[in-house]
């Protein structure tokens, strides 16, 4: 047995992998990453294959940044780790410091956890809480869209709506209302009837939530930056508040650093996490106003009650500085439009491909279905197949097919990964015909 054959038989014998059921895991066979440099996995016998999916979503400048590895270095020679509880240290307070400065104007307190699901969390309690001790205690409810998606913890899955993930447990979820959901991708009624059911019962809304303009999970829904404007303004109008879930969205993913940016809007909190830590360590935080903030005052009694054994730990938060000044020294942001435009370009492109439809872009998230079925699709799995026989790991949303390459991935690389996409789809393609 070769060391790869090796870890394959262990990683069956005793892993657990996340969304796959048991048979599953035992039956299909894996990439065997042995290391992995920029927008590349690498196995031990130096096959290179693209990581199409961003690593899930949050390696937004490449594996290995040579600044983030020397950040981590640096840091964990000095303290890898210590508690947030009556203590202070300089990566959690100027990262909280800089996530001010950038964050949409007047979010400027930062509560740190682990990961994009606990961070909602968070932003759900507080908003809970902060109703609860300010005067409104019937606002129990919150709000949320069809497709939304908020993580895997029991009151992010009770936020999200994507059943596939989360029907079997509602019997332990607690009740959010949503809109019907679009038909044909026309998001306009939806927002209509959101804002119905704010204004009917804006006295019990403790909050909404959403994932602005891309739901990510729900197979990369992408809605106008003017539909999220609008919402502000019923929130504002019902004086409840707006979480933006960024988990996915933040950090340039669609273009400006936040998605909330196209909006020109600010939410009364904000979720972060994946590309926060450059996607090399669980970091995350949630953004609150100063109004939100002023409502825990007090005594003991009125403290939000929440906290996490690694809230602000000193490794993420400094990488997620690195990742930052990265950002502003590398100009990531104005260096991915041109990327962005291309991914868009070649993307719109597959709706020549016969049983391709709804190719979209935004920034540098792109996606196309290949059949109706969505999450419980196949045909998205056969393409993935196809794709790491000619050097790409694609990671589909069942027949939704979607790349979420580095910011900075090199045009080369996205070029040819653009071109992996189009081959390993027309391959599928043209034989289920
Ligand atoms: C991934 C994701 C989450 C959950 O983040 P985890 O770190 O996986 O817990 C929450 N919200 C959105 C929008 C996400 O994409």
């Amino acid at each position: 047995m070769t060391a790869d054959d090796e870890l394959m038989a262990l990683d069956r014998a005793h892993l657990w992998r996340p969304y796959t059921s048991s048979d599953d895991h035992e039956r299909r066979s894996l990439f065997v990453v042995d290391r992995a440099e920029g927008p590349w996995l690498i196995s031990s016998d130096g096959r290179r294959v693209l990581d199409a999916s961003g690593s899930w979503w949050c390696n937004n400048l490449g594996h290995g940044h040579p600044r983030l590895r020397e950040a981590i270095a640096r840091q964990s020679e000095r303290m890898m780790h210590c508690t947030l509880a009556a203590v202070t240290h300089e990566p959690a307070a100027l990262l909280a410091a800089e996530l001010s400065a950038i964050a949409p104007r007047g979010l400027d307190r930062v509560f740190y956890s682990d990961n994009g699901s606990t961070a909602v969390e968070v932003a759900l309690k507080m908003a809970f809480q902060y109703w609860q001790q300010n005067g409104r205690p019937a606002r129990t409810r919150f709000l949320g869209l069809p497709g939304g998606y908020h993580g895997d913890t029991l009151g992010a899955m009770s936020a999200g709506a994507v059943d596939e993930f989360s029907a079997v447990f509602r019997p332990i979820l607690f009740d959010v209302e949503r809109p019907a959901d679009a038909v044909d991708q026309h998001w306009e009624p939806v927002f209509d009837q959101l804002f119905e059911l704010l204004r009917r019962d804006s006295d019990r809304i403790a909050a909404v939530i959403v994932e602005p303009l891309v739901q990510g999970a729900a197979g990369m829904r992408m809605y106008p930056a003017e539909l999220l404007a609008a919402l502000r303004k019923e929130t504002e109008r019902a004086d409840t508040f707006l979480i933006a879930d960024e988990v996915f969205t933040g950090f340039g993913r669609t273009g400006p650093m936040w998605a909330c940016d196209q909006a020109g809007i600010t939410p009364d909190l904000l979720c972060t996490a994946k590309g926060l830590s450059g996607g090399v360590l669980p970091f995350a935080a949630t953004l609150a106003t100063h109004r939100i903030y002023d409502g825990f005052r007090g005594d003991k009694s009125r403290a939000l009650m929440h906290g996490h054994t690694f809230c602000g730990n000193p490794l993420g938060a400094a990488v997620a500085r690195e990742v930052l000044a990265i950002y502003r020294d590398e100009q990531i942001l104005e260096a991915a439009k041109a990327k962005a435009a291309r991914l868009a370009a070649r993307i719109l492109e597959m709706n020549e491909v016969a049983g391709v439809s709804s190719p979209r872009a935004l920034g540098m998230c792109a996606a196309f279905d290949v059949g109706a079925r969505g999450y419980m699709g196949t045909v998205g799995w056969e393409i993935s197949e196809a794709a790491l026989e000619l050097g790409a790991h694609l990671r589909p949303l069942g027949n939704t097919v979607y790349l979420v390459p580095p910011l900075n991935i090199e045009d080369a690389d996205l070029e040819r990964l653009l071109g992996i996409v189009r081959e390993s789809t027309e391959r599928v393609l043209r034989s289920a015909r």
